[in-house]
């Protein structure tokens, strides 16, 4: 078998990586670069190539747009292997965030169950990490085994699956993929926070607000509306979602998260959603969702009862119906995004207001301790760098480290 990362060598998003096994190919993720300006053709790796034989298959490793976000370019007919719940979100998400929707077809990722497609024999394991539904890949063809590990964390809400693979992990493995993200960012606090911890400052930050509590973190970090649902109900105050939250939750689907109609939520469609649905005519997503419908005079008689999770689509409805007196703001995102001035508006808004701005987050991502346990434990023969801005610090994890660049076809 020989495998070539087309894009994810040395950089975070974009991950697209290419197995080949005599003749026959397999792709695993077809990621949107994070600075890409668009989603055009033009985003493709360069070295992957569409046009010659077709591969068997494109497995998605989880619903990020970094994995999944150029699968519309694929030729149709390729079947594209993800999980259950990943390809529901994506189909959920699409008729609000205006992305191309693509061809989906295909098997299903199930946690530990093995699926042959060509002569690759694929087995998934479910990982924690901020995208729902994510899996690590193991993928064997001629008597070689390759693992990959996506992107994973072991402080979130599912980390007894790190455990748990760590307890018994495959082997022999020959190359192991794994991620970086953290690698480099975090010198000084190697140990990241956990859900639960978040979970205790939320709560404390809605017990010591008078006013609507609005917290902006992603609809699809299920972890995270999680965190937010337990930390409301333990103050006191009723979880408000929007009606992109609620297809999201609807689409993850377990029995155990939070719904549109679940004591303690409610759902609030903010004016511009309201034209969403008309546009996209989801009518009927909206009769579904509505049981729990509150509109912004409810928030405004009584903010000190709600916990909203906020997108700044919301701020203006907010404003004019009055429900800020006594507010806060939590940030709940990569401060990445804040830093680079992608909320600029947002923030002189808040400033305008008056709101205080609180900062309660952890990574979708491993710590470097982690990162460290994860190759210890699964010691492969050798670690092969992606996912990544500093692969070179690679060399302070494991001591059998390969470095292949983007582009560069290797023997696993
Ligand atoms: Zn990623």
């Amino acid at each position: 078998m020989h495998a070539c990362i087309h894009r994810g060598a040395t950089q975070i998003g974009g991950s697209c990586v290419e197995l080949e096994h005599e003749g026959q190919r397999l792709i695993i993720d077809l990621g949107l670069p994070l600075d890409a300006p668009d989603n055009s053709r033009e985003r493709l790796p360069a070295s992957l190539d569409l046009n010659g034989l077709a591969p068997c298959a494109v497995v998605v490793s989880h619903p990020h747009q970094d994995h999944y976000g150029l699968l519309h370019h694929l030729p149709s007919g390729i079947p594209v292997v993800m999980g259950k719940a990943a390809r529901r979100i994506v189909q959920a998400a699409a008729p609000f965030t205006g992305q191309v929707l693509p061809g989906l077809e295909g098997p299903e990722l199930v946690d530990r169950v093995p699926l042959q497609v060509g002569p690759f024999r694929i087995t998934p394991f479910l990982v924690d990490h901020s995208a729902y539904d994510a899996y690590a890949l193991m993928v064997e063809a001629g008597g070689r085994r390759i693992f990959y590990s996506g992107d994973f964390r072991g402080h979130g809400r599912k980390s007894a699956l790190l455990d748990r693979l760590l307890a018994a992990p495959p082997s022999p493995i020959h190359a192991l993929l794994m991620e970086g993200t953290s690698l480099g960012r975090n010198e000084e606090s190697p140990a990241y926070p956990t859900e639960s911890e978040l979970e205790a400052e939320l709560t404390t930050c809605c017990r010591d607000t008078a006013g609507l509590v609005m917290v902006h973190a992603s609809a699809q970090n299920i972890d995270r509306v999680v965190t937010l649902f337990r930390a409301a109900k333990k103050s006191g105050r009723t979880l408000v979602i929007d009606l992109y939250a609620a297809a999201i939750l609807e689409a993850a689907g377990g029995k155990r998260l939070p719904q549109s109609d679940w004591e303690g939520v409610a759902l609030y469609v903010p004016f511009r959603q309201r034209l969403q649905i008309k546009r996209q005519g989801c009518f009927d997503l909206l009769a579904r969702h509505q049981s729990k419908r509150i509109y912004a005079e409810a928030l405004a008689a009584d903010p000190g009862r709600y916990a909203l999770l906020f997108r700044p689509l919301h701020s203006n409805d907010l404003e004019r119906a009055a429900c800020l007196k006594g507010a806060a703001y939590v940030y709940s995102q990569w401060q990445g995004y804040w830093e680079s001035g992608s909320y600029d508006d947002l923030k002189n808004w808040l400033e305008a207001q008056g709101i205080p701005r609180h900062s309660i987050h952890t990574s979708g991502h491993a710590d470097v301790p982690t990162l460290r346990r994860f190759v210890t434990g699964l010691a492969p023969e050798r670690l092969v760098p992606i996912h990544s801005f500093n692969p070179q610090e690679f060399s302070g994890l494991y001591d059998k480290v390969e470095w292949h660049a983007d582009g560069e076809r290797w023997a696993v």
